[in-house]
């Protein structure tokens, strides 16, 4: 392998939307700060946008040790052309031996620009990270393949940075503690507005669209349900608790609800803070997907049925009779 001692520590890009930080940032400096004790470097955040310096100072806080803030007004919204180039000025003044990103539309669009340009290799769409020690120090980024029927594990031996997109929700962020103390570091970078291709005139929000990956409520049903209908109760307790309705890969591909609801290896990666499993009977390809959530209350008839052991708390019974009396109940104590 090449000499790559030029390359140390692990940087992480900190995705938002007009200063609000998605959710897989925080979980990426997590993952990152694992990574960088075992290789006994530190852990990065970068920072792009305009008037975004509340971010580095939340990346701190998430467990950064330095952050890289890169803040122009041709910067404020995400395009690709002025984002790569801000990225690969970073990467090239900070060598950092790894470069993470969330698997998200713009993470996606962003990793994969970067690495054609440097070039260096990306995997994308990775659900474990882990690195070799000293002296290879290699990043071990691990996704599904062939049709999700086996774990791949992919290492880049001839480029630097070594980059991988994550999955949201996959990993656990840090706790938050605003007593952390890291420094924040401005990088200069001039780009003319005439240098960009694509100009943005408005962005309109697609409120049909469901987002998963952010909610700290899911209330998903399965096969149970038996049908279309009967998700609309499961909205009715997801509207009543905040929440957002899920589902597993059977009702999907029962055509009963959109793609975009599915959790588990074929859908999102899930992390809310409260997760109902309902008429669900817990598959691995599904568990996968919503096992880390922090609290997990699964209804099911089956006592038998393998989602009660991912579960915190269990309900056997009908959940036609269920779902109802807990929306009821919700409802009357929000008064
Ligand atoms: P079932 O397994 O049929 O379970 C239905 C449950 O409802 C049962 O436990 C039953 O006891 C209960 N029930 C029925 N009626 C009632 C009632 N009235 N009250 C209470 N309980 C009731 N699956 C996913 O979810 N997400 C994925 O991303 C995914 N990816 C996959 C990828 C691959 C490569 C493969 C091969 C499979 C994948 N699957 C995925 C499918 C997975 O293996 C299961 O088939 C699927 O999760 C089953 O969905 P289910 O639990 O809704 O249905």
């Amino acid at each position: 392998m090449p000499d790559w001692s030029a390359y140390r520590g692990v940087l992480v890009y900190i995705e938002h939307r007009e200063g609000i930080a998605k959710k897989v940032g925080w979980q990426l400096l997590g993952q990152g700060k694992r990574l960088a004790d075992k290789l006994e470097v530190e852990v990065m955040a970068l920072v792009i946008g305009h008037n975004v310096g509340q971010l580095a100072e939340e990346a701190i806080t998430y467990g950064a040790d330095r952050v890289f803030l890169v803040d122009a007004p041709e910067l404020k919204d995400y395009r690709t052309y002025p984002y790569s180039r801000a990225s690969m000025k970073v990467i090239h003044e900070v060598k950092p031996e790894i470069v993470l990103f969330g698997a998200t539309a713009t993470g996606r669009d962003l990793a994969g620009a970067i690495a054609t340009h440097l070039p260096t290799g990306l995997t994308a769409d990775t659900t474990e990270l882990d690195v070799e020690p000293h002296p290879s120090r290699l990043l071990q980024a691990s996704r599904p393949a062939f049709s999700e029927k086996m774990m791949a594990t992919i290492l880049c031996k001839q480029y630097r940075p070594q980059m991988a997109t994550a999955r949201a929700g996959v990993f656990e962020a840090l706790p938050k503690d605003p007593s952390r103390k890291g420094e924040i570091v401005q990088i200069d970078f001039q780009i003319q507005e005439s240098e960009i291709a694509a100009k943005v005139l408005d962005f309109i929000q697609d409120q049909s669209k469901i987002n998963l990956e952010e909610a700290e409520i899911i209330v998903a049903g399965g096969r149970g349900l038996g049908g279309p209908e009967p998700f609309k109760m499961l909205q009715e307790l997801a509207d009543a608790l905040g929440g957002v309705v899920g589902a597993s890969r059977a009702a999907v591909d029962a055509g009963w609800i959109k793609h975009e609801h599915q959790v588990g290896q074929t859908g999102y990666t899930v992390r809310p803070k409260l997760y109902f499993a309902i008429g669900i009977s817990g598959a691995v390809q599904h568990t996968v997907g919503m096992q880390n959530s922090d609290l997990i209350i699964a209804i099911n008839r089956d006592p038998d049925a393998p989602i009660f052991k991912v579960a915190h708390y269990g309900i056997v019974g009908d959940l036609f009779q269920i779902v109802p009396a807990i929306t009821e109940e919700v409802r009357s104590r929000k008064g």
